[in-house]
C-alpha cells in the first residue's frame, strides 16, 4: 500500500479508502484561472500603493475577496479597510480579471474526470466562486461531468475555506464517510479545509507555490503531486490494488 494511504488510514483508525465520491475544487483545480486572479490581485493592490506579490495571492487563495483586503490593509497600514475600500477595491480588482483572464481548463482535467465518471464516482464541485452562470460555464467546459445537484458554491456557506464548512457539506450531499471520498485542491487554505474535515487529499501544485507551502498543510491526510495526470495515475493505481 502506499504510505500516504497507510498514514492517512491509521490516523482515522479505517480499513480501507472505498471511494464512491470525489470533491473538485474549481479555481486552479478544473480552471486554470489563478494566474489572472494573482495579476489582478497585484495590480489592484499596487494602484493603491500597497506592496503586493502574484505569490502573496496564490498563498490568500480560497480566502474572500473582502478577507484578503483587510488582511493587507492590517499588515501595511495596520488598520482594517472601511466598508468604502472594500468595495472600491475589489471592483477594481474584479474588472481587471475580467478583463486580462481567459478560460482555459487546466491540463489533464478531463481525462481525470471523465475516468471517475466511468468508475461510479459521485463528482461534486466544492468552490468559493459565487457566480450565477457557474454551472453552464462547467457544462460548456465539461459536459455531462457536473449538475446543479452536486455543486457547494458561495450560496451554500456561511463560513468557506478554510474552515471546513464547504466540505461538511458536500460530505452531507453525497451521503458518503470522509474514507469513501477524495479532495483535488491546489491552494493551501483549501487543503487545509478537507484535511480538516477528515479527507484524503490530492494537493496538486498547478501554480507557483513551493511543495513545501502545500505539503505542510497536509497533516497524514494526503499527498502534494505536481499535476492532473499523476492524480490519475495515482488513483488508477489505487484501483489496482483493490483499495479504492
Ligand atoms: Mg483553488
Amino acid at each position: 500500500m502506499k504510505q500516504e494511504i497507510e498514514l492517512y488510514l491509521s490516523k482515522y483508525q479505517y480499513k480501507s479508502l472505498n471511494i464512491k465520491a470525489a470533491f473538485f475544487d474549481m479555481d486552479g483545480v478544473l480552471f486554470n484561472s489563478m494566474p489572472y486572479h494573482a495579476e489582478a490581485w497585484k495590480r489592484t493592490m499596487n494602484a493603491h500603493g500597497i506592496p503586493f506579490e502574484l505569490h502573496d495571492a496564490y498563498v490568500c487563495e480560497g480566502r474572500t475577496g473582502a478577507s484578503v483586503i483587510n488582511e493587507v490593509f492590517l499588515q501595511h497600514k495596520g488598520r482594517m479597510a472601511t466598508d468604502d475600500e472594500i468595495q472600491l477595491m475589489y471592483k477594481e480588482k474584479s474588472d481587471c480579471f475580467n478583463s486580462i483572464s481567459k478560460i482555459e481548463r487546466i491540463p489533464d482535467i478531463l481525462p481525470l474526470l471523465e475516468t471517475l465518471k466511468a468508475d461510479g464516482i459521485d463528482i461534486y464541485i466544492v468552490t468559493g466562486s459565487g457566480q450565477e452562470s457557474l454551472l453552464d460555464r462547467l457544462n460548456k467546459w465539461f459536459p455531462g461531468i457536473f449538475c446543479k445537484e452536486k455543486m457547494v458554491t458561495a450560496f451554500d456557506v456561511k463560513k468557506g475555506k478554510p474552515d471546513p464548512e464547504p466540505y461538511l457539506i458536500a460530505l452531507a450531499k453525497s451521503g458518503v464517510q470522509p474514507n469513501e471520498a477524495f479532495v483535488v485542491e491546489n491552494a493551501p487554505l483549501g487543503v487545509r479545509a478537507s484535511v480538516a474535515t477528515g479527507l484524503f487529499t490530492f494537493a496538486v501544485n498547478t501554480g507557483i507555490l513551493t511543495t513545501k507551502e502545500l505539503e505542510c498543510e497536509l497533516n497524514d491526510s494526503g499527498i502534494v503531486l505536481p499535476d492532473m495526470k499523476a492524480v490519475l495515475n495515482y488513483y488508477n493505481e489505487l484501483k489496482t490494488n483493490a483499495k479504492i
